[in-house]
This record gives C-alpha cells, sequence and structure tokens, in this order.
C-alpha cells in the first residue's frame, strides 16, 4: 500500500477553526487527523504542504519510521508548529492502519486496558457552581476542574484606559485579584462537596512563581487535588522552585510537543498529572512513549483535549491501551451533550455512557469528516483572546 495523497482542511467550524487532514492510499483505505495548535492552523498547514511531498508513496503501515523521517529529515527539528503537523499525520495513519487490519486503534496499541475511559468535567466558578458540581457528581463525575476567577472588579460597562489602550472588561486580568477570589471560591466549593471529589484549578499559565505560591498558600490544606499550568513552562527550573513553595500537585504538559519536552517535568518529579494533547505532542506515537517514561514514574495520563471528535476518540483510544491514565477531559454541557461537534461536519461523536467513554469497537479511529463541510466552510482568521493587565501590559491568555 502507498499513500496517493495528503489533503489539508482549515475549517471554519462555527466558533474556530479547527485543521483536519486526510491521508489517501492505493489501498482503499484513507484515514483522518487532526493538529493541536489552535489558533495558527495556517503555520501548521504550511508545515503539512512540505510533509505532503515526503509522504506521497510512503508505505502508511511503516508508522514508526515515517515519524522518525518527519521529525529527523529536516535540519531543524522538532518545535510545536511541525509536531503539531506531524500530530494529524501520524493519528490519520494509525486511523488507516487499523482500517486496513479491520480493528480499533488500541489493538495496535497492545490491546485494552479497561472496558472505559474515566472522564473529568469543567465548571466555572460563581454564583451555582456547589449545585452544578453537585448535579455532576450525582451523574457520576468524581474528578471535577474548574476555571480561574477572573478577578476583575471594575463595575460592568466601564472602559478601563491605560496603557494608551482601550480595553473592554473581559479583556483585564488582575492575578493578585483573581487569585485570591479563586482561592476563596475553591475553599468554599469544597467545604459544600466534602472530601470524596478530587477537585482541580487551570490557571492557564497566567501566574508568576510567586502569584501562584500566594495562591496555594490562600486555601486550607487539601482544598485543592491539583492545580494546572499555575505558570508558563519554558523554564522547568520555576517549577521546580514552585514545587518547593506548594505541595499541591502539578497537572502539566498540554503544551508539550514531544518526549523531550515531557522528560524534565517527569523525571524531576514536577507535573504530578500529564495534560498529554495527543494533537500536539506527536500523535500515538510519541504518547505511548511518554505514557510509557511516565509510567515509570509513576503518573497517571489527564490528556488534555479541547477540540472535536479527532481529538476525543484519538485520545479514547490511547486511553485504552496505557496503564496508568486517570481521567480524559470533557466538555459536556449540563443536557449531556458535548461541546465542539456538529453532525454536520463529523460523522459520529463519542458518546459517554455516565462519566466515561465506552471503549470504541469500530475499525480505525471511528469518526469519518465531511469533506464537503469543509469546502463551503474555509478557514476564517480568528485569534484568541488578548488580555492586559489594568496597567496595560501583556498578560497570557
Ligand atoms: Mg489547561
Amino acid at each position: 500500500m502507498k499513500i496517493t495523497d495528503l489533503k489539508i482542511y482549515p475549517t471554519w467550524v462555527g466558533a474556530r477553526n479547527q485543521l483536519i487532514i486526510k491521508i489517501e492510499t492505493d489501498g482503499g483505505v484513507h484515514g483522518w487527523g487532526e493538529s493541536g495548535l489552535s489558533g495558527r492552523e495556517l503555520a501548521v498547514a504550511g508545515a503539512l504542504q512540505h510533509y505532503r511531498e515526503i509522504l506521497i508513496g510512503q508505505d502508511p503501515m511503516n508508522i514508526g519510521y515515517i515519524w522518525q523521517l518527519l521529525y529527523r529529515s529536516q535540519y531543524f527539528e522538532g518545535g510545536r508548529v511541525l509536531t503539531a503537523a506531524q500530530s494529524a499525520i501520524d493519528i490519520a495513519l494509525h486511523d488507516i492502519k487499523g482500517k486496513a487490519l479491520g480493528v480499533p486503534i488500541w489493538q495496535l496499541l497492545g490491546g485494552k486496558q479497561r472496558d472505559v475511559v474515566p472522564t473529568f468535567v469543567t465548571i466555572q466558578l460563581g454564583a451555582g457552581m456547589v449545585q452544578q458540581a453537585k448535579r455532576f457528581m450525582k451523574k457520576g463525575w468524581n474528578v471535577i476542574r474548574t476555571g480561574m476567577n477572573a478577578g476583575y472588579s471594575e463595575p460592568a460597562g466601564r472602559k478601563a484606559k491605560t496603557g494608551g489602550r482601550k480595553m473592554k472588561d473581559g479583556d483585564v486580568f488582575e492575578p493578585i485579584e483573581s487569585l485570591a477570589a479563586t482561592a476563596v471560591q475553591l475553599t468554599e466549593l469544597r467545604d459544600a462537596l466534602g472530601p470524596a471529589v478530587l477537585l482541580g484549578t487551570d490557571f492557564h499559565h497566567r501566574l508568576s512563581v510567586a502569584e501562584a505560591a500566594h495562591f496555594c498558600q490562600r486555601m486550607p490544606k487539601g482544598t485543592l487535588d491539583f492545580l494546572e499550568e499555575p505558570i508558563r513552562d519554558e523554564t522547568p527550573e520555576a517549577y521546580e522552585q514552585l514545587r518547593r513553595m506548594t505541595d499541591v500537585p502539578f497537572a502539566i504538559g498540554e503544551e508539550f510537543s514531544s518526549k523531550w519536552q515531557f522528560l524534565p517535568y517527569i523525571e524531576r518529579g514536577i507535573t504530578n498529572y500529564a495534560r498529554l494533547d495527543i494533537c500536539n505532542v506527536g500523535g500515538f506515537t510519541e504518547s505511548m512513549k511518554v505514557a510509557g517514561m511516565c509510567e515509570a514514574h509513576y503518573i497517571d495520563l489527564m490528556p488534555h483535549n479541547p477540540l472535536g471528535p479527532i481529538c476525543t476518540m484519538a485520545t479514547i483510544h490511547l486511553a485504552a491501551a496505557v496503564p496508568n491514565f486517570s481521567h480524559l477531559e470533557v466538555w459536556v454541557r449540563e443536557d449531556g451533550t458535548l461541546g465542539h461537534f456538529d453532525p454536520a461536519i463529523f460523522s459520529h461523536q463519542p458518546q459517554l455512557e455516565g462519566a466515561a467513554f465506552p471503549v470504541p469497537t469500530a475499525p480505525g479511529l471511528g469518526v469519518e469528516f465531511n469533506e464537503d463541510y469543509a469546502k463551503a466552510h474555509a478557514f476564517k482568521f480568528w485569534e484568541a483572546p488578548k488580555l492586559y493587565r489594568k496597567d496595560g501590559s501583556v498578560q497570557n491568555w
């Protein structure tokens, strides 16, 4: 079997873009993949155009060889753009191989180690948070993650004018106000929910080391079970410093683009839940290696899953096949429907049974993408919200 084409679909899916790819073969099967570098789809599409020239004529069954060829055939190895492209390709190749052999992808990864894939749910802090958390707990969830409190206390509608820029209310993020309000609300939440539920919170790497330490110190011990991305990840030593200032477990890794980027976080005991993203780290091939490194250090995967059905389904296959798995991120609404799914775009959405996904049985990935939709809904320029402090300086989103 030979690869005959790589088709690249940066597609507007309603509120943002998704970058979907199709690998075609002369063997009567094709594969779908998705890139995880949200907001920079055109950069990844450019990388994919280069890779298309290398892929055509290759045997799609040689997945590990193709991974090495793509990663190492250029002088400038790795990086988030290139491995996001490689991730999409690697997922599509696994889809092809599963279809060709008539087995679900988890069979290619050593078989299944669990019957269902547990998930965690996300709620927002504020009025109604306790009731919402309790409703999810009643439906079976025992891990709940919260966003942070925005912490902006200006009266609604008032325009802050600072730093020469006019800013809207939602554009301002003040770390000290946010961490203080978030700590108060998490303490209330823990008091109301009791000790049985795992409670985590995500700061979207918006804090400094000191601010992250302040946040942890403002809550009674036992309030928070995991802290996701309090600071940025370029410097593992900064996380090591923060580790010495708090004993709250960290959940880090959704932006990592290789096993080498995970390595210091695993070996130095910095991440305690690996927030691996299969659409960024390098697909199934690289995810299984990261999972193995984590297993050796007794760290469970808690995968990042913010995209659509391809990312979700790929992560379910991965989760089924690894021994060290905690919970999969899922965006579920109160009515039980899942976010980021439009049946006009994708043929199939994995369905939750309670708080877990059943392990899929269809050959390959188990999702098909509507190419006609993509052709009619081309990429639209979209940027993530830009945040500023009140003094006008730039703040991470
Ligand atoms: Mg996150």
